[in-house]
């Protein structure tokens, strides 16, 4: 069994007992175990300001870029060890495992080439050199994003244990400000393992990438007002955390990414057996499966014209009735557990709730065949839904069961419709919507931007090669309005901004344009 340790103050710590087990969720045997207990919070965050802070605002973008690539390249190499622990500690498929490293790694190279292509600049221009004064040719304002002066605490969920810690860390890293991590508990053994490939090889200044392998203590408290909180979880703990007071008070940032009722529209004009139509079913399919559904961008609800419910109920159970669920080492299995036994009692409990609304057409919340399984594990079946009343309020739009589960909400084919249910899930991360119909797509799409972080928009000219609903682009806007936690993250250089200080600079335009590049 490995013993997590803590990586504070550039050495690695561990914490005092009583350590909490991190489980095999396909066995339940216990893999690892791990504690924070007894550190020093307060310092951690002052090693972070005072030593990672000013040694990575030292680097141009252009270096800091090279440390991302560095990093990017560090963690490819030991690829099939870190899949191995992702498929050991997440009940991760090998294909599931893939999504989450691979993942880490091409953010981190895809930030690396934006440091690269700001070049030598350690200040981030935003927008032009404007005149304000209209009697003076030489008073000008201009824009500029600065590194804040404190430390950026990333606090993840469970599901992506390598994505989660690297996506935020590359933004946070290349505006300039060291790093705290803390991944999720009860999956962090993946976490650990990369900050130790990342650390052991030597690429970051002291003090940018510090790891917290359990609880925070009292480290929220400590945070100022040149700090900032990026935290993905369930929207009861982001409610908590943006709430502390002491970060209320001094106005540190929060960004929160949260739970997400996310959404896809077929259109009326959709013919079964359609380019559109097949990529819409394969879109279903895989959201309900990839990570056993335990993705914050999967699939929740299906907006399905009426005249088309049974085709598609028809379709996709047919490619549901493919996937074999089992312990993910062995071969075939598609499928793997839930990450924890929390999660099942929550899938179980969750499917409950929506069949207050909802009627079951596939799959059962209860009973599950899992291959290599020998009656352990936290094994759930997918199970498919049809609610007939969806144009409703209830829990359809308004709970969301983090495991394989999809609804489908009849509608009658017009876009105001589709654009009222996508609306009742009060915010989400992403709609996807297959139609080829633009008349539909014109009134549609306006209407639920505002609902959204990103639509994707599937016609039969992309079917093949749009990228998938729930697959997040470090070039693209990650988070989403309202219950999605209100947050944003990634879309290129967009996600440097949460840890930049925007300065409105007046004066002489030569003197500013020479102090500031
Ligand atoms: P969670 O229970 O809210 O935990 C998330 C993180 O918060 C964990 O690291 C947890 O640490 C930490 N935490 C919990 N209580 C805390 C406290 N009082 N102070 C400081 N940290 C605290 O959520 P989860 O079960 O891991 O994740 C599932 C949820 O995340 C789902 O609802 C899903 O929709 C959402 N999610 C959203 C996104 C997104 O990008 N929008 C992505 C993935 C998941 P411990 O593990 O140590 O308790």
């Amino acid at each position: 069994m490995v013993r997590l340790k803590n990586y504070v103050l550039d050495g690695w710590r561990e914490g005092a007992a009583p350590f909490r087990s991190l489980v095999d969720p396909a066995t339940e045997e216990v893999v690892a175990e791990t504690s924070s207990n007894g550190l020093d919070f307060a310092a951690v965050l002052d090693h972070a300001r005072t030593v990672g802070g000013p040694a990575l605002r030292a680097l141009t973008f252009a270096e800091r870029g090279e440390r991302l690539r560095a990093m990017s390249r560090a963690l490819h190499a030991e690829r099939d060890r870190l899949l191995t622990v992702a498929m050991i500690n997440g009940g991760n498929t090998r294909s599931d495992a893939k999504f989450d490293v691979d993942g880490a790694s091409f953010t981190l190279s895809h930030y690396a080439r934006l440091g690269r292509d700001l070049g030598d600049a350690r200040v981030l221009a935003d927008g032009p050199s404007e005149p304000i004064n209209p009697s003076s040719a030489r008073f000008h304002g201009r824009h500029v994003q600065t590194p804040i002066r404190g430390v950026a605490v990333h606090i993840n969920a469970f599901n992506f244990p390598a994505w989660g810690t690297f996506e935020k860390a590359a933004c946070a890293l290349l505006a300039g400000v060291p790093v705290v991590t803390k991944p999720a508990t009860s999956t962090a053994w993946l976490a650990y393992e990369m900050v130790k490939v990342v650390i052991e090889a030597d690429i970051l200044p002291p003090g940018a990438l510090q790891f917290i392998g359990a609880g925070v203590g009292d480290l929220l408290d400590h945070l100022t007002g040149q700090d900032a909180l990026a935290f993905t979880g369930s929207a009861d703990t982001g409610a908590l955390l943006r709430g502390v007071p002491a970060h209320v008070r001094a106005s540190a940032r929060v960004n929160v990414e949260a739970d997400s009722l996310n959404a896809l529209v077929l259109g009326p004009d959709v013919e079964r057996r359609s380019a559109t139509w097949d990529a819409a079913v394969r879109n279903i399919t895989t959201e309900m499966t990839q990570k056993a559904g335990q993705k914050c961008t999967a699939i929740r609800r299906v907006m399905v014209p009426e005249a088309l419910v049974d085709g598609l109920v028809e379709d996709v159970t047919e490619a549901l009735d493919q996937v074999r669920v089992g312990d993910p080492r062995a071969k075939g299995v598609r499928m793997g557990p839930l990450t924890t036994a929390g999660q099942l009692r929550d899938y179980r409990e969750g499917v409950a709730r929506l069949c207050e609304q909802a009627r079951i057409v596939y799959g059962s919340p209860t009973e599950v065949e899992a291959e290599g399984s020998e009656g352990r594990g936290y094994f759930a079946a997918p199970v498919l839904l049809v609610a007939e009343d969806g144009g409703q309020p209830g829990p359809v739009h308004d709970h969301e069961v983090f495991g394989p589960v999809a609804t489908l909400v009849p509608y009658n084919g017009s876009p105001e419709a589709a654009a009222d249910l996508v609306a009742r899930g009060k915010g989400s991360l992403v709609t996807s919507v297959f139609s080829d119909d633009r008349r539909f797509l014109a009134a549609l799409l306006p209407e639920i931007a505002a609902w959204n972080g990103r639509v994707l928009v599937v016609d039969d000219k992309v079917a093949d090669q749009a990228t998938p609903h729930g697959m997040v682009l470090p070039g693209l806007l990650h988070g989403g309005p309202g219950r999605a936690g209100g947050g944003e993250e990634l879309g290129g250089l967009r996600g440097l901004g949460f840890y930049l200080q925007r300065t409105a600079f007046q004066g002489n335009r030569a003197l500013l344009d020479e102090l500031l590049g």
